[in-house]
């Protein structure tokens, strides 16, 4: 599957979730989406949940911003860099973020970012609609 076929299946899934949580307020749908709630009521979210996993070690780790909004991506590539395509960025820099390199390709790591599974944050930029905070941040 290529990331951007996970993209919209998962933008889907987030679609499904919401159009249950319509009568909650932005609080109780942010409270709604915390990894402890998620594993037990929504199993199918993320494969992690079957096996009680998180992506992030933190102990408040909140899945509604699943994927980052700031990391942008191109199926196809950005540019070449020297030898190596690059096919995906953080858009805002973060000094928590890395990269991949690999022996042709540069990828965005960012397992050591926790940014958007920060309830405040999500907070900040909270939309109901998650592909539209997905195509709005940038
Ligand atoms: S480094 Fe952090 S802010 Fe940047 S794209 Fe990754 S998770 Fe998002």
């Amino acid at each position: 599957m290529s990331y951007s076929e996970w993209f919209y299946s998962h933008g889907e899934k987030h679609k499904a979730i919401m159009d249950k949580l319509t009568r909650l307020s932005v609080d109780e749908v942010i409270t709604y989406f915390r990894f402890d709630n998620m594993v037990k009521n929504e199993p199918d979210f993320c494969p992690l949940y079957k096996e009680n996993k998180k992506c992030h070690d933190i102990p408040e780790l909140n899945c509604y911003l699943c994927a980052c909004p700031n990391f942008k991506f191109r199926d196809k590539g950005f540019s070449m860099r020297g030898d190596k395509m690059l096919f995906s960025v953080c858009n805002i820099n973060s000094k928590e973020g890395g990269e991949f390199i690999g022996d042709d390709a540069i990828h965005q790591d960012c397992s050591k970012c926790h940014i958007p599974h920060h309830e405040s944050y999500i907070r900040k930029i909270f939309d109901r609609d998650w592909f539209e905070i997905m195509e709005s941040v940038c």
